[in-house]
């Protein structure tokens, strides 16, 4: 009999097998058939300290013994406040206010709609939202409208919203970028936001530029007062080496969002966080300038328990340690395997380490329908390991946790599929 189930971004009609997992643990995702399955890639990027943490685990078991999700218009309960309090603590002082929804696309929404708000409030309205050349910022309409165009959202184009989009700061090109920031900013529409993913493009293709760069890109939105809103839903929670991807710029953006490791990858929940001045924005004693926004789960209460205890685990477990560990590590096995002829680009920042797979000749798609992606991804499911390229672009993304044979038997895979493939 054949699932109802319709997986996310799954051909059906492939027929490719969809391994049921029924535990994980670590590094690790054990599956209904026995195999123990080496998760490179974090679960598509949401495991940060590894599966089932039993801190993570413990907490949200304690939390659902005592409460289901409550009404938050108006009302709250402690893990709530516990995690804003912690929350504020830990990151840039300048973020005092949390905002709660449940993924990281919500968490991006909430930031658009309080950039417009800020803007609304003060009596100055502006809409125009700035964006970076090959940007991804989730799957709903208005995150699709900030993020770059292609097969994945042709049949939706005509709702997408118009924006202003800035040349990606490739190696030699950096100050094309700049320029075009600095006009976009000030042109005839002046705009409302530039959002941003901090350092690395994810879904683009794992694209990294410098820290100077990002902190130029914020400094030239200050200038115009353009607000700056950093999407760390990925880059956060230690992937690039640091708590957040803007810490490596020294900067502190205006609006901040975060999810995938705010649980450490246990559970949905996602929040963005403000300045005073968009929140003061908001503040008065008119109704019609409350933030009109809300999603029926906002700040589950379970999902908030895991979030206290994931930053419990950043507070008393050596998670910078094993982050800057865990870098050494990947940057060893990638400098091997980078002596590969088939290999280019090959790059690392914080845990993520990329390349490139040159295509054999005769391929007949690039970019994110190459053939390599769902070659390499089969080969390495015969091999335990999951991986899951982006196009021709091969990443290695681990939970903190994976150890030294783990992290060799993904690379083996990779290696092992150069190595069959015919020239
Ligand atoms: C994954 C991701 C999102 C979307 O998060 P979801 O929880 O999948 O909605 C947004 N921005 C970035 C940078 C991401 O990597």
């Amino acid at each position: 009999m054949t699932s109802p189930v319709w997986h996310p971004f799954t051909q059906h009609g492939l027929g490719a097998p969809i391994p049921t997992v029924v535990r994980t643990e670590g590094a690790a995702l054990h599956t209904a058939d026995g195999r123990r399955v080496v998760d490179a890639i974090s679960s598509w990027w949401v495991t940060t300290h590894g599966h089932s943490h039993p801190r993570i685990m413990a907490a949200i078991a304690e939390q659902a013994a005592t409460m289901d999700q409550i009404i938050f218009a108006g009302w709250t309960h402690e893990p709530a406040e516990r995690l804003a309090r912690d929350l504020v603590a830990i990151m840039p002082e300048e973020l005092s206010h949390v905002f709660y929804s449940d993924s990281g696309s919500t968490a991006v929404e909430v930031a658009l709609k309080m950039a417009l708000g800020y803007w609304a409030n003060i009596g100055a309205p502006r809409h125009r939202i700035l964006m970076l050349e090959h940007s991804y910022h989730g799957d709903t309409i208005g995150t699709m409208s900030v993020g770059a165009r292609g097969v994945f959202n042709r049949a939706y184009a005509p709702l997408l919203f118009d924006v202003g989009t800035v040349p990606f700061p490739e190696p030699d090109a950096h100050q094309a970028t700049l320029d075009a920031l600095d006009r976009l900013c000030g042109g005839p529409e002046p705009a409302a936001a530039f959002i941003v993913e901090p350092l690395v493009l994810g879904a683009g293709g794992m694209k990294l530029y410098p820290p100077a760069l990002l902190a130029e890109m914020q400094r030239i939105c200050a200038h115009h007062g353009v607000l700056f809103i950093a999407d760390e839903v990925m880059t956060g929670w230690g992937r690039t080496g640091t708590l957040l991807a803007c810490e490596q710029a020294s900067i502190v953006p205006d609006i901040l969002c975060l999810s995938k490791g705010l649980t450490g990858g246990a559970v949905p929940l996602a929040v963005t966080l403000a300045t005073d001045a968009i929140f003061d924005a908001h503040l008065s004693d008119d109704r019609a300038r409350m933030f009109f926004h809300s999603s029926s789960y906002t700040a589950n209460p379970i999902a908030c328990a895991a979030a206290v205890a994931n930053l419990g685990i950043w507070r008393d477990e050596p998670v910078r340690a094993r982050i800057a560990d865990l870098g050494a590590r990947q940057q060893a096995r990638l400098d091997r395997i980078a002596t590969h002829p088939a290999i280019r680009n090959p790059r690392r920042l914080g845990t993520i380490a990329a390349f490139e797979i040159t295509q054999t000749a005769g391929a007949d798609h690039e970019g994110y329908l190459s053939a390599i992606g769902p070659a390499l991804m089969a080969h390495a499911g015969t091999h335990d390991v999951l991986l899951r390229p982006l196009g021709d672009t091969v990443y290695v993304m681990p939970p903190y946790c994976i150890g030294d044979a783990d992290l060799d038997a993904v690379y083996g895979t990779v290696t092992s599929f150069l190595e069959g493939r015919r020239s």
